[in-house]
């Protein structure tokens, strides 16, 4: 069995697609995704569209995903991303806002790993998490060995055992006795400096996490969001990877 989880996908179709393409490639039997499969980008109906096709066993709500589907104020956005939420809020049908709506903020799947979008501690609070300071708040509250989550844009991967210790990493072994959160990094905006698209595959035969990079078409989806008339940065943002 081979898992792939795919996160802040953030409306950004090319990414999304190379993505998918390459779990093909890697023999994914089984997709799960934590979250924002909206914001910042310009390409939201199409990515709600083609997750909500796949069927996923699990997929998670981010903040993106729960201010594009409500109508509240834009609490703790940067204007940029709150233009972008806006916009969103014009492009998605009535039936996209509700399931976006309705996703969990948490969940379990079976008794070894829990997915969340940002934190375990406070998963409706939206903090982040970089250090393994950060990462021991929430390890508090996990009860399953792995926590796949995101929100950052930046792979991490925190190992509890006694302390907990962490950092970027390409592959993880799991190893009995330690606990893990593991950040998958971002499929359409990622932040870590690597313009290319993130995920992560699980193997739990293997007991192996393995982090993927995948090219695309960055000038296609720069040309959507000057298109779409959304700011600058956003569309700029995505050439360097930050
Ligand atoms: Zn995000």
């Amino acid at each position: 069995m081979k898992y792939a989880i795919l996160g802040d996908i953030h409306a950004n179709l090319e990414a999304l697609q190379a993505v998918l393409r390459k779990c093909q490639e890697l023999g994914v039997d089984k997709y799960l995704c934590i979250g924002d499969l909206v914001g910042y980008n310009a390409s939201p109906r199409e990515c709600v569209e083609l997750v909500r096709s796949m069927n996923l066993e699990v997929v998670i709500k981010g903040n993106h995903d729960e201010q594009a589907s409500g109508s509240t104020r834009l609490a703790g956005f940067n204007p940029q991303a709150a233009m972008a939420i806006e916009w969103t809020r014009q492009q998605i049908s009535d039936d996209q806002r509700a399931w976006l709506n309705a996703l969990p903020m948490l969940k379990n799947l079976g008794a070894k790993m829990t997915l969340v979008h940002a934190t375990l501690d406070m998963p409706e609070k939206w903090g982040y998490i970089f250090d393994p300071l950060t990462a021991a708040a929430s390890l508090h509250y996990q009860f399953t060995q792995l926590c796949f989550f995101g929100h950052t844009h930046v792979p991490l991967a925190f190992d509890k055992f006694g302390d907990v210790k962490g950092g970027p990493f390409d592959e993880v072994r799991i190893q009995a006795g330690h606990k893990y959160m593991i950040n998958c990094g971002s499929v359409g905006q990622p932040r870590d400096g690597d313009p290319r698209a993130s995920f992560i595959t699980y193997s739990p035969e293997e007991m192996l996490v393995n982090l993927h990079r995948v090219e695309y078409d960055i000038a296609a989806t720069q040309q959507k969001i000057r298109q779409a008339g959304l700011p600058e940065r956003l569309w700029q943002r995505l050439a360097t990877g930050r």
